[in-house]
């Protein structure tokens, strides 16, 4: 989170990484964002002569990446259900099924059939997502007084309210990164500069409010879920 000025402070800038969920909804004013962890697994395998031909990262339903400091990495798992991260020897097979339905020739250059799956290594650790797959990128709004501001949309959700969003003054958000934050976490972070700075969004408009972190207090109104 970025705190920029206002009763957070001037200047203070706070950052809360996308990985700790857990963390970010410990704070009050942000607890009620709908931030969930979804555990995933790599697997890192040493390189091979034959295995240095891959030059580019390949992928499918899975990915490996080209060898660095003498391993590739490939990947990876979706847990829905684990909060231990401890690699598990039954995601090594799932991230070697993956390659092989990358490539079978890749698998041969690694000699990864042969390797027993218990001795395998690798690292685990969570991605933090949001409901709809999406960032979360933006100002905060105080929970409660959005709910009433916006009181009205419960019952026609066509309403376009003209009241002034009750924002935490100087609070924004990124997070919500998913498993595709490589991508979209230093894009989300140039929305939120150019929103800190006062500058036009680097983005298209609907994909900012796509991203926005209201979106899901909004659908709460809509659908008649808001904290009374
Ligand atoms: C197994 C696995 C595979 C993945 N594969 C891909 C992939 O192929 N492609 C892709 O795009 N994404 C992938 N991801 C997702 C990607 O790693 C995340 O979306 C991305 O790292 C989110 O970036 P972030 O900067 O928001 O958070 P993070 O990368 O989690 O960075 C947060 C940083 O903040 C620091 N931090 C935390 N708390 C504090 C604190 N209180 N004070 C100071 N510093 C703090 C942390 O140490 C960390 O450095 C994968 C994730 C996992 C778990």
């Amino acid at each position: 989170m970025a705190s920029h000025g206002g009763r957070y402070g001037a200047g203070q800038c706070q950052c809360g990484g996308a990985g700790r969920a857990a963390e970010i909804k410990r704070f009050a004013v942000s607890a009620d964002l709908p931030l969930k962890r979804i555990r995933g697994q790599i697997t890192r395998l040493a390189h091979t002569p034959r295995s240095q031909a891959l030059a580019t990262v390949v992928c499918a339903e899975g990915y490996v990446a080209p060898a660095r400091l003498g391993e590739h990495t490939l990947g990876a798992s979706f847990d829905f259900n684990n909060d231990d991260l401890t690699p598990t020897v039954a995601e090594h097979v799932g991230n070697l099924d993956m390659l092989r339905e990358i490539s079978t020739d890749l698998l041969q250059r690694l000699g990864a059939d042969h390797l027993p799956a218990e001795q395998l290594q690798g690292r685990a650790a969570f991605r933090c997502t949001s409901p709809d797959y999406l960032p979360i990128v933006g100002p905060l709004a105080e929970r409660g007084a959005f709910d009433q501001t916006y009181a009205a949309l419960r019952k026609d959700a066509r309403q376009i309210p003209e009241a002034p969003c009750p924002w935490l003054d100087g609070l924004y958000i990124n997070s919500g990164h998913g498993s595709r934050g490589l991508v979209t976490a230093p894009l989300c972070a140039e929305l939120l500069a150019a929103w800190l700075d006062n500058e036009p969004l680097p983005l298209p408009r609907s994909v900012a409010e796509a991203c926005h972190p209201n979106r899901f207090a909004v659908r709460a109104l809509i659908r008649g879920k808001a904290e009374s």
